[in-house]
Protein backbone atom coordinates (compact mmCIF):
# COMPACT_ATOMS: atom_id res chain seq x y z
CA UNK A 1 0.00 0.00 0.00
CA UNK A 2 1.32 3.61 -1.03
CA UNK A 3 1.92 5.35 1.92
CA UNK A 4 3.67 8.34 3.70
CA UNK A 5 4.30 8.58 7.18
CA UNK A 6 4.88 11.82 8.78
CA UNK A 7 6.58 11.15 12.13
CA UNK A 8 7.25 13.53 14.89
CA UNK A 9 11.38 13.41 16.37
CA UNK A 10 12.39 15.00 19.41
CA UNK A 11 13.09 18.87 19.65
CA UNK A 12 16.43 18.10 21.94
CA UNK A 13 16.45 15.30 24.24
CA UNK A 14 16.45 12.12 22.41
CA UNK A 15 14.70 10.22 24.87
CA UNK A 16 11.51 11.84 23.20
CA UNK A 17 11.03 9.69 20.12
CA UNK A 18 8.38 7.53 20.60
CA UNK A 19 8.39 3.56 20.06
CA UNK A 20 6.15 3.84 17.23
CA UNK A 21 8.55 6.27 15.69
CA UNK A 22 11.56 4.37 16.28
CA UNK A 23 10.11 1.11 14.36
CA UNK A 24 8.27 2.68 11.52
CA UNK A 25 11.73 4.55 10.71
CA UNK A 26 13.17 1.44 10.58
CA UNK A 27 10.64 -0.32 8.26
CA UNK A 28 9.92 2.54 5.80
CA UNK A 29 12.22 2.20 2.28
CA UNK A 30 13.66 5.69 3.04
CA UNK A 31 12.86 9.23 4.61
CA UNK A 32 12.12 12.35 3.18
CA UNK A 33 14.29 15.21 5.91
CA UNK A 34 15.40 18.81 5.84
CA UNK A 35 19.05 18.41 6.59
CA UNK A 36 20.31 15.18 6.38
CA UNK A 37 23.00 16.15 8.96
CA UNK A 38 20.73 16.41 11.23
CA UNK A 39 18.88 13.08 10.58
CA UNK A 40 21.75 11.43 10.14
CA UNK A 41 22.49 11.82 13.88
CA UNK A 42 19.04 11.04 14.96
CA UNK A 43 19.48 7.63 12.89
CA UNK A 44 22.63 6.75 14.01
CA UNK A 45 21.63 7.40 17.86
CA UNK A 46 18.77 4.57 17.13
CA UNK A 47 21.61 2.63 15.15
CA UNK A 48 18.94 3.13 12.15
CA UNK A 49 20.55 2.75 8.46
CA UNK A 50 18.34 4.75 5.91
CA UNK A 51 18.25 6.58 2.74
CA UNK A 52 18.01 9.84 3.02
CA UNK A 53 16.39 12.36 0.81
CA UNK A 54 16.77 16.06 1.45
CA UNK A 55 13.59 18.28 0.72
CA UNK A 56 13.87 21.76 2.26
CA UNK A 57 11.36 25.03 1.78
CA UNK A 58 13.60 25.91 -1.54
CA UNK A 59 13.75 22.22 -2.98
CA UNK A 60 10.36 20.55 -1.67
CA UNK A 61 8.07 21.65 -4.84
CA UNK A 62 10.86 20.17 -7.00
CA UNK A 63 11.31 16.46 -4.83
CA UNK A 64 7.74 16.03 -4.80
CA UNK A 65 7.47 14.13 -8.09
CA UNK A 66 9.85 12.28 -6.94
CA UNK A 67 8.85 11.19 -4.09
CA UNK A 68 5.34 10.46 -4.89
CA UNK A 69 6.07 8.42 -7.92
CA UNK A 70 8.46 6.03 -5.13
CA UNK A 71 5.33 5.55 -2.93
CA UNK A 72 2.89 5.25 -5.56
CA UNK A 73 5.18 1.95 -6.97
CA UNK A 74 4.35 0.79 -2.98
CA UNK A 75 7.70 2.23 -1.63
CA UNK A 76 7.19 3.04 2.19
CA UNK A 77 8.33 6.87 3.20
CA UNK A 78 8.54 8.85 6.43
CA UNK A 79 8.84 12.25 6.48
CA UNK A 80 10.54 14.50 9.33
CA UNK A 81 11.51 17.62 10.20
CA UNK A 82 14.98 18.16 11.99
CA UNK A 83 13.04 18.65 14.97
CA UNK A 84 9.99 18.08 16.27
CA UNK A 85 6.65 17.70 14.27
CA UNK A 86 7.31 17.90 10.35
CA UNK A 87 4.89 20.97 8.76
CA UNK A 88 4.42 22.80 12.01
CA UNK A 89 6.72 25.88 11.05
CA UNK A 90 8.95 23.34 8.78
CA UNK A 91 8.30 22.59 5.06
CA UNK A 92 6.44 19.39 4.48
CA UNK A 93 2.55 20.97 3.53
CA UNK A 94 3.27 20.92 0.04
CA UNK A 95 4.19 16.96 0.45
CA UNK A 96 1.22 16.02 2.21
CA UNK A 97 -1.02 17.98 0.44
CA UNK A 98 0.00 16.46 -2.79
CA UNK A 99 0.40 12.80 -1.46
CA UNK A 100 -3.38 13.49 -0.35
CA UNK A 101 -4.28 14.76 -4.22
CA UNK A 102 -2.89 11.21 -5.09
CA UNK A 103 -5.13 9.22 -2.72
CA UNK A 104 -1.72 8.34 -0.96
CA UNK A 105 -2.45 7.12 2.66
CA UNK A 106 -0.92 9.59 5.08
CA UNK A 107 -0.31 8.66 8.68
CA UNK A 108 0.80 10.45 11.62
CA UNK A 109 3.04 9.51 14.17
CA UNK A 110 2.75 11.92 16.90
CA UNK A 111 5.21 13.59 19.14
CA UNK A 112 7.11 16.58 20.50
CA UNK A 113 5.83 19.77 18.99
CA UNK A 114 8.04 22.81 20.92
CA UNK A 115 4.88 25.40 21.02
CA UNK A 116 2.16 22.31 22.70
CA UNK A 117 5.25 21.72 25.12
CA UNK A 118 5.53 25.27 26.53
CA UNK A 119 2.08 25.54 26.43
CA UNK A 120 1.73 22.76 28.44
CA UNK A 121 3.81 24.16 31.65
CA UNK A 122 2.71 28.13 30.71
CA UNK A 123 0.07 28.03 33.12
CA UNK A 124 -2.34 29.86 30.74
CA UNK A 125 -5.67 28.89 29.99
CA UNK A 126 -5.22 26.39 26.98
CA UNK A 127 -9.19 25.49 26.03
CA UNK A 128 -8.79 27.81 23.22
CA UNK A 129 -5.19 29.19 21.80
CA UNK A 130 -3.75 30.80 18.37
CA UNK A 131 -0.86 29.37 17.09
CA UNK A 132 1.55 32.41 15.27
CA UNK A 133 5.02 30.72 14.72
CA UNK A 134 7.36 33.11 13.49
CA UNK A 135 6.14 36.58 13.63
CA UNK A 136 6.67 38.55 10.02
CA UNK A 137 10.37 39.80 10.27
CA UNK A 138 9.67 43.19 8.87
CA UNK A 139 6.89 44.17 6.49
CA UNK A 140 3.27 43.15 8.51
CA UNK A 141 5.27 42.86 11.83
CA UNK A 142 3.81 45.72 13.36
CA UNK A 143 0.63 44.74 11.97
CA UNK A 144 0.45 41.84 13.68
CA UNK A 145 1.34 42.71 17.23
CA UNK A 146 -0.99 45.40 17.16
CA UNK A 147 -3.97 42.61 16.16
CA UNK A 148 -2.23 40.32 18.75
CA UNK A 149 -2.55 43.64 21.55
CA UNK A 150 -6.08 42.78 21.43
CA UNK A 151 -6.08 38.92 21.28
CA UNK A 152 -8.51 37.29 23.67
CA UNK A 153 -6.79 33.91 23.32
CA UNK A 154 -3.43 32.55 24.79
CA UNK A 155 -0.89 33.36 22.00
CA UNK A 156 2.22 31.21 21.10
CA UNK A 157 4.87 32.07 19.38
CA UNK A 158 7.96 31.02 17.83
CA UNK A 159 11.61 32.79 18.24
CA UNK A 160 15.06 32.50 17.20
CA UNK A 161 17.95 33.72 19.59
CA UNK A 162 18.69 36.65 17.07
CA UNK A 163 15.19 38.46 17.43
CA UNK A 164 14.22 37.53 21.01
CA UNK A 165 15.63 40.92 22.69
CA UNK A 166 13.48 42.56 19.83
CA UNK A 167 10.54 40.77 20.67
CA UNK A 168 10.30 41.22 24.52
CA UNK A 169 11.02 45.18 23.42
CA UNK A 170 7.98 44.91 21.13
CA UNK A 171 5.87 42.96 24.03
CA UNK A 172 6.85 45.49 26.70
CA UNK A 173 5.44 48.18 24.23
CA UNK A 174 2.54 46.68 22.60
CA UNK A 175 1.32 44.50 25.88
CA UNK A 176 3.28 45.13 29.06
CA UNK A 177 0.46 43.88 30.92
CA UNK A 178 -0.25 40.62 29.67
CA UNK A 179 1.96 37.89 31.57
CA UNK A 180 4.46 36.01 29.48
CA UNK A 181 6.05 32.52 29.52
CA UNK A 182 9.36 32.58 27.60
CA UNK A 183 10.64 28.70 27.45
CA UNK A 184 14.67 28.27 26.33
CA UNK A 185 15.90 25.17 25.13
CA UNK A 186 12.94 22.63 25.86
CA UNK A 187 13.49 19.17 27.20
CA UNK A 188 17.64 19.87 26.75
CA UNK A 189 19.91 20.56 29.55
CA UNK A 190 20.05 24.34 29.67
CA UNK A 191 16.06 24.29 29.49
CA UNK A 192 14.94 27.38 31.60
CA UNK A 193 11.54 29.22 31.87
CA UNK A 194 10.63 32.70 32.98
CA UNK A 195 7.78 33.96 33.68
CA UNK A 196 5.83 37.20 34.58
CA UNK A 197 5.24 40.61 32.49
CA UNK A 198 7.61 41.55 29.62
CA UNK A 199 9.79 44.25 31.86
CA UNK A 200 10.63 41.56 34.72
CA UNK A 201 11.42 38.97 32.03
CA UNK A 202 13.58 41.31 30.13
CA UNK A 203 15.54 42.75 33.57
CA UNK A 204 15.71 38.87 33.90
CA UNK A 205 17.24 37.43 31.16
CA UNK A 206 20.74 38.56 30.01
CA UNK A 207 19.59 38.91 26.90
CA UNK A 208 23.07 39.73 25.40
CA UNK A 209 24.34 36.36 26.71
CA UNK A 210 21.77 34.16 26.01
CA UNK A 211 21.76 31.42 23.28
CA UNK A 212 19.19 28.73 21.96
CA UNK A 213 15.83 28.46 20.48
CA UNK A 214 12.42 30.05 21.81
CA UNK A 215 8.77 29.65 22.58
CA UNK A 216 6.55 32.84 23.97
CA UNK A 217 3.91 32.14 25.16
CA UNK A 218 1.59 34.90 26.31
CA UNK A 219 -1.97 35.45 27.86
CA UNK A 220 -5.23 36.65 26.63
CA UNK A 221 -6.00 40.44 26.83
CA UNK A 222 -8.58 40.08 29.37
CA UNK A 223 -6.74 37.54 31.40
CA UNK A 224 -7.02 38.48 34.98
CA UNK A 225 -5.56 35.78 36.83
CA UNK A 226 -2.36 36.97 35.95
CA UNK A 227 -2.06 39.41 38.78
CA UNK A 228 -2.75 37.10 41.30
CA UNK A 229 0.12 34.97 40.25
CA UNK A 230 2.96 38.00 39.83
CA UNK A 231 1.96 39.29 43.07
CA UNK A 232 2.52 36.28 44.96
N1 LIG B 1 8.52 21.71 13.82
C1 LIG B 1 9.03 22.20 15.07
C2 LIG B 1 8.04 21.86 16.18
O1 LIG B 1 7.25 20.94 16.01
O2 LIG B 1 8.06 22.48 17.24
C3 LIG B 1 9.33 23.69 15.01
C4 LIG B 1 10.40 24.03 14.00
S1 LIG B 1 10.73 25.74 13.90
C5 LIG B 1 11.71 25.82 12.45
C6 LIG B 1 11.98 25.97 15.09
C7 LIG B 1 11.51 26.85 16.25
O3 LIG B 1 10.78 26.05 17.16
C8 LIG B 1 12.65 27.46 17.06
O4 LIG B 1 13.12 28.67 16.50
C9 LIG B 1 11.97 27.70 18.39
O5 LIG B 1 11.16 28.84 18.34
C10 LIG B 1 11.07 26.45 18.49
N2 LIG B 1 11.80 25.37 19.15
C11 LIG B 1 12.21 24.20 18.60
N3 LIG B 1 12.83 23.45 19.51
C12 LIG B 1 12.83 24.15 20.66
C13 LIG B 1 13.32 23.90 21.98
N4 LIG B 1 13.96 22.78 22.29
N5 LIG B 1 13.11 24.84 22.93
C14 LIG B 1 12.46 25.99 22.64
N6 LIG B 1 11.98 26.28 21.42
C15 LIG B 1 12.16 25.37 20.44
Amino acid sequence: MSVLYVISTPIGNMQDITLRAIETLKTVDFIICEDTRETSKLLHHFEIKKELISSNAQSESRKIGIILDRISTGQKAALVSDAGTPCISDPGIRLVNAAIQKQIKVVPIPGVNAAITALSISGLPTDSFVFEGFLPQKKGRQKKLTELSQETRTIVLYESVYRIEKLLDELNQYMPNRFVSVCRELTKMFEEVWQGYPSEIISKLNVKTIKGEFVVVISPVDWKDSHDRIDK
